[in-house]
């Protein structure tokens, strides 16, 4: 893509009542707008690095048998009453609104209750389980704090999926297998290293634990208590002796971090399904109760993680895995010979943003800083004579002369 017909403009400021790095980098760098406090919209390049971590989301969640649909954001209250959860108090951050005789709606901040319901319509025996639904969606919910740029958004997009099961057994092996498939997302991410399975609450229905997904960031808002030889953590919120004994950890190998909770899984036993009418016909013609689990991913709040931590004074510093395009093509009053070399790398499947704009050699080097793109490639009468193309990744600081068969043979790798 040319960078001339990009709409988008970087800028020297964040607005003045952005106080978060990953929201002030992103809005200066063009890839989000905000609409207002916790809510932001995606431009372009906003949009391309959070296709890529759906992407991402996507084929580890199909890869674990998931099947994606996409529920609406519309409910009825009706199914909500049957669970006591519309009246809830402790549901304090639901946007409802009203048709115009005056029916009341939820807006979409969970789906439990709308996809037991969906399900119900197909299933009824034992061979129909175990199997998983999922949807990436955008979910709303009325945060009093939303400080956090995209880490805490009023309006965000989650990845959110459900399992259904026949007997505990299943759910065991569907849960593990899901727990499983939420490590290689972050690793895929490149916070494989700093994420932790985080013994949680479970919440009011299940004595049970539940598991956070805990990446370390100091402007994380949870605390949680690390055990890094297990590579397990606890949350503070739970942090009792009975249940340090009850988990088999050691106070003394425990050590205080920040984190900011990047998914969660629950096991919900037969909480929804039960009060939603959806049983089972087991084997011997027996109705049963069906066992379900849920399971979340923060896909904008990962976003937001990313660039968070993968950033420095210059500007963000995406992963591969990630980025808005591959290589940051600059020509420095080289046009036609550039444009030849994006044709090229095009040709091959690279994903080009060539930096064609009549600018000055320094505003587009801090422009390309600042947006990010793992590798910058400079084409300059400079760099012809020497033989080629000057190519510097953006997490090391020394160039290197190439051609463009020796570019493509790295990138490739
Ligand atoms: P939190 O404890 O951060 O408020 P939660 O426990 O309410 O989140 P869930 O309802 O389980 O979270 O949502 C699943 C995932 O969605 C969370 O693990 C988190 O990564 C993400 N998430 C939750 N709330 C927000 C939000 N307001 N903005 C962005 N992402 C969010
Ligand atoms: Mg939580």
């Amino acid at each position: 893509m040319k960078q001339s017909q990009l709409f988008t403009k970087t800028k020297k400021e964040a607005p003045s009542d952005e106080v978060a790095k990953n929201a002030q980098l992103l809005i200066r760098a063009g890839f989000i707008h905000k609409e207002m406090a916790g809510v932001y919209a995606y431009m372009p390049l906003g949009l391309r690095v959070l296709e890529n971590i759906k992407r991402i989301v996507r084929e580890e969640m199909n890869a674990v048998g998931g099947q994606e649909l996409m529920m609406t954001t519309l409910q009825p209250k009706e199914i909500w009453e049957k669970t006591g959860r519309w009246d809830d108090a402790k549901v304090d951050n639901w946007f409802k609104t009203k048709l115009v005789n005056g029916t009341e709606l939820g807006v979409g901040l969970t789906h439990e209750e709308p996809i037991v319901d969906a399900v119900s319509n197909y299933l009824n025996s034992y061979k129909g389980m175990p199997f998983s639904v999922y949807q990436i969606q955008n979910k709303f919910r009325n945060e009093k704090r939303a400080k956090s740029g995209i880490l805490r958004g009023r309006e965000f997009l989650m990845k959110d999926m459900y399992t259904f099961c026949k007997d505990q057994e299943q759910h065991e092996q569907e849960y593990e297998k899901i727990v499983a498939a939420y490590h290689r997302v972050y690793a895929r991410l490149g916070l494989g290293e700093i994420t932790y399975r985080t013994y949680a609450d479970g919440g009011i229905f299940t004595p049970r634990f539940s598991d956070e997904f805990q990446t370390l960031t100091e402007v994380g808002e949870d605390t949680i208590y690390v055990d890094e030889k297990k590579r397990i953590a606890i949350n503070e919120e739970i942090l009792t002796d009975e249940n340090l004994k009850k988990l088999g950890l050691d106070r003394n190998d425990l050590v205080a971090k920040k984190g900011v909770e990047v998914g969660n899984t629950f096991h919900l036993e037969s909480k929804y399904t039960d009060a939603l009418d959806l049983f089972y016909i087991d084997e011997k013609g027996e109705k049963q109760s069906i066992l379900m689990g849920c399971y979340g991913i923060g896909v904008s709040r990962l976003m937001g993680v990313v660039a968070e931590l993968f950033s420095d004074d210059k500007g963000l510093v995406w992963p591969e895995n990630v980025a808005p395009f591959a290589v940051h093509l600059l020509s420095l009053g080289q046009d036609e010979e550039t444009e030849k070399i994006c044709i090229e790398l095009e040709k091959n499947g690279i994903e080009v943003l060539f930096d064609d704009r009549d600018a000055q050699a320094g505003a587009k080097f801090a422009d390309s800083d600042l947006i990010g793109i793992p590798c910058r490639v400079v084409v300059s009468k400079k760099s012809l004579a020497a033989g080629g193309l000057e190519v510097k990744m953006r997490n090391e600081s020394e160039s290197k002369i190439m051609t463009v068969e020796e570019l493509l043979q790295m990138l490739k790798k």
